[in-house]
């Protein structure tokens, strides 16, 4: 199957709610050969008006923290746990992430990167089906998974700015191959 298969796929699916509110699908974009990809949690309002991931406030703060960590944009593969919209920007019902798992799924094993980074609880309980942000985030389960806070939850508290940007670091120096990996098997993927 290609990106554009999965693309079709979600632009007309409606196998959940989510389906009736949302103006546009987002089912991610860059290259089909990404070495790094992102996963975030759910389209915003920007990126159900455009079907663009992280184009709005957070998608800007990501935007600079990849450029700080030394990674183009244009090189990763950026998504989101569920492809639609939650009204009121609400988190995905565990329903909602179940039924678009499949196309996460198709999207890993196609574009099968070094690395993904896990960006907030939402992104690390659909993968690793752990939460506890804190705790999580700068480790490497598997080789390749790498939990990090979620642009919006910086853009909430600039503190941990420089935390996102290490652990994006990390993920490049991970799908390099220049470090280590760590152990445990948590993937639900
Ligand atoms: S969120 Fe996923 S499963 Fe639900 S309608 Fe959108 S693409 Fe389909």
């Amino acid at each position: 199957m290609w990106l554009e298969e999965i693309n079709r796929e979600i632009a007309s699916c409606v196998r959940c709610p989510l389906c009736q509110s949302r103006t546009r699908v987002v089912p991610g974009e860059g290259p089909e050969d990404a070495m790094i990809l992102l996963l975030g949690e759910a389209p915003g309002r920007e990126e159900d008006e455009t079907g663009r991931p992280f184009v709005g406030r957070s998608g800007r703060l990501l935007d600079e923290c990849l450029v700080a960590a030394g990674i183009k944009r244009s090189d990763v593969f950026i998504t989101n746990v569920v492809k639609c919209r939650p009204p009121d920007n609400r988190r995905p019902k565990r329903g909602e992430m179940e039924s678009c798992r499949s196309y996460l799924r198709a999207q890993l094993e196609l574009i099968d990167p070094r690395t993904v980074c896990l960006m907030g609880n939402v992104a690390a309980r659909a993968v690793l089906n752990r939460e506890g942000i804190n705790a999580l985030r700068g480790r490497v389960f598997e080789g390749r998974f790498i939990v990090t806070f979620h642009p919006a939850a910086i853009v909430r508290n600039r503190n941990r700015k420089d935390d996102l940007i290490s652990d994006l670091k990390k993920a490049r120096i991970v799908a390099e191959g220049q470090e280590g990996s760590g152990s445990e098997k948590l993937s639900q993927l």
